[in-house]
């Protein structure tokens, strides 16, 4: 069932939909994920993360009738000129996972020297009032950080075991969720978009 205030999440991805229902918690209303409506993923067939967040963000507010909000998001590694970016999902084929995807990044950096190893987290996020909103509201967020060398730490999702972030010292997957929401690509862009959604 949902209701007038209810805000449908267009992910099925577990990580994403905890993070992002953590962060708009304060709006409140009601952050439905699209899988609770039956709605099925959409093909991604964007170029680039904006096209694909406004792809996925359409498809949940014209399937549900309700106003829906998207992320598309990747890691960025320099050395490997941007990949995999908006392939992050599927970087080691269509049903990888996490898990494999971060080990084709890890062999594809191996004795790859530490200043080599730069790269940074992308995320567009998408808000749109209904499926044919003209003007969707769209935020961006980036993270920097480097590709570590191994797998540490049991929080987040997807390539945080690898992700080093200099801030902090440490691994993304060793951040408690307060603080990589505060640091996080994501975390910056859900800034942006609550400042954009109380605005007068
Ligand atoms: P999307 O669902 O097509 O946007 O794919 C996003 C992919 O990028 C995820 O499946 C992860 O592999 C990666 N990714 C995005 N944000 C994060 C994050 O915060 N931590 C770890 N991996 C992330």
């Amino acid at each position: 069932m949902s209701s007038p205030q209810d805000l449908v999440l267009a992910s099925a991805n577990a990580g994403k939909i905890a993070e992002l229902q953590e962060m708009l918690g304060g709006l409140g209303i009601r952050i439905v994920p699209q899988t609770e409506l039956n709605i099925p993923d959409i093909e991604e067939t964007g170029l680039s993360f904006v096209e694909n967040a406004i792809l996925k963000a359409r498809n949940a507010a014209t399937l549900s009738n309700l106003p829906a909000i998207a992320d598309d998001s990747g890691l960025e590694v320099d050395y490997l000129q941007g990949e995999p970016g908006i392939y992050s999902a599927r970087f080691a084929g269509e049903r990888a996972g996490d898990s494999a995807n971060k080990e084709k990044l890890l062999k594809l950096m191996t004795d790859v020297p530490a200043q080599q190893r730069t790269a940074r987290y992308q995320t567009v996020i998408v808000y749109m009032r209904h499926g044919n909103d003209p003007t969707p509201i769209i935020c961006q967020g980036t993270w920097e950080g480097r590709i570590a060398t191994e797998s540490r730490g049991d929080q987040g999702f997807g390539y945080d075991p690898i992700f080093f972030v200099t801030e902090t010292n440490c691994h993304a997957a060793e951040l408690d969720k307060v603080t990589k929401n505060r640091l996080s690509h994501r975390g910056k862009a859900i800034a942006n978009l609550l400042m954009q959604l109380q605005a007068p």
